[in-house]
């Protein structure tokens, strides 16, 4: 998986496909190494997933997390809560939680019913346990460029993705759509750091950006987390541009059972004409961000030994 570089100016015969599912199996083999050198030391990695309420789509993502934390051979657990439960009582739940030697890091999945304020909760998480990156603790060591703190999930996985297929990220100019806490604002800060899988020059764009195909154009590497499904076409990128589609959109599609087919925010079928590297959805960042999680659980757990 090595070769491409972004910014290549000739036109492409097509992009090469990103195998995301390929490299998360990768990561999650090297974590299933790691959890079995810790358990020879008698320290089984922990990962206590919060569901609060009955969100459908959260029940999918939180079996997700429990089945890969098991799979790696690690401790997983997803405690389940009312719908009605009080914000003290989360709290109370969480302290615990901070307090309990096997379990290595926490995550509280996101939306939380109204009652309960979600910054509270992340605020309320160990910074040490924090293993989606969320705490301003570890979003501030990011941006200060501290290592020694937790990276969000997705654009982790989305920098390891750009290392395995060997893009050149020094000096490229990474343009990253969307400004979220969770993906796009840490995509940039991970981008904009100095050392390997980083040093671009970065620029974001968000809702209220001017003219986004003009922006979009300058991009070496281009990063879409919007929500806006097939948003990015091909006349926004740039020929040889290497393309990270984090978008997960349902739109409606009369041949399929289900009457419904998953899509990125980039018109993939567009824009892989264009492209040199591509990402495809499914089967492209999505898997990275539970590998990721893992990661950061078993680096959580590593911490705990030598601390
Ligand atoms: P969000 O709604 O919090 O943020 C979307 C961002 O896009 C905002 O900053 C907004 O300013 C920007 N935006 C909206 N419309 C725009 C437009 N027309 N032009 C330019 N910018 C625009 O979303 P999020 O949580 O960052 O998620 C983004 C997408 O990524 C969603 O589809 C989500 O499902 C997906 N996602 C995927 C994964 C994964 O594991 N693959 C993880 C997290 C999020």
């Amino acid at each position: 998986m090595s070769g491409e570089t972004a910014g290549t100016q000739t036109v492409q015969e097509g992009a090469r496909l990103i195998d995301g599912s390929a490299v998360a199996k990768k990561v999650r083999d090297q974590v299933a190494v790691d959890v079995a050198a810790l358990r020879a030391r008698g320290v089984v990695p922990g990962l206590t997933v919060v569901l609060v309420g009955d969100d459908p789509a959260s029940a999918v993502y939180v079996g997700g997390k429990e089945k890969a934390s098991r799979e790696a051979g690690m401790a997983g657990e997803t405690i389940r809560l009312p719908s009605t439960t009080s914000q003290a009582e989360l709290l109370a739940l969480i302290d615990q939680l901070n307090h309990d030697e096997t379990v290595h890091g926490i995550l509280v999945q996101m939306p939380l019913p109204k009652q309960i304020d979600p910054e509270t909760v992340i605020d309320r998480i160990s910074p040490t346990k924090d293993v989606d990156g969320f705490h301003p603790v570890n979003v501030g060591k990011l941006l200060i460029g501290n290592t020694d703190g937790f990276v969000p999930c997705t654009p982790a996985g989305v920098q390891v993705l750009l290392g395995e297929y060997g893009v050149r990220t020094s000096g490229a100019h990474c343009v990253v759509i969307g400004r979220s806490t969770i993906v796009g604002k840490p995509m940039a800060a991970l981008m904009m750091q100095p050392g390997p899988l980083a040093d671009a020059t970065v620029t974001v764009c968000h809702s209220r950006t001017r003219d986004l195909a003009e922006q979009t154009r300058q991009a070496d590497i281009l990063i879409a987390a919007v929500g806006r499904a097939q948003l990015v076409t091909a006349p926004m990128v740039k020929p040889g541009a290497v393309v990270i589609d984090v978008g997960m959109n349902r739109i409606a599609d009369a041949s399929t059972k289900s009457g419904t087919r998953l899509v990125g925010d980039v018109d993939f079928e567009d824009v892989r004409r264009v492209a040199s590297l591509i990402t495809p959805v499914p089967r492209g960042v999505g898997p990275m961000t539970i590998a990721m999680l893992l990661r950061n659980t078993v680096t959580a757990a590593q911490r705990s030994v030598r601390a």
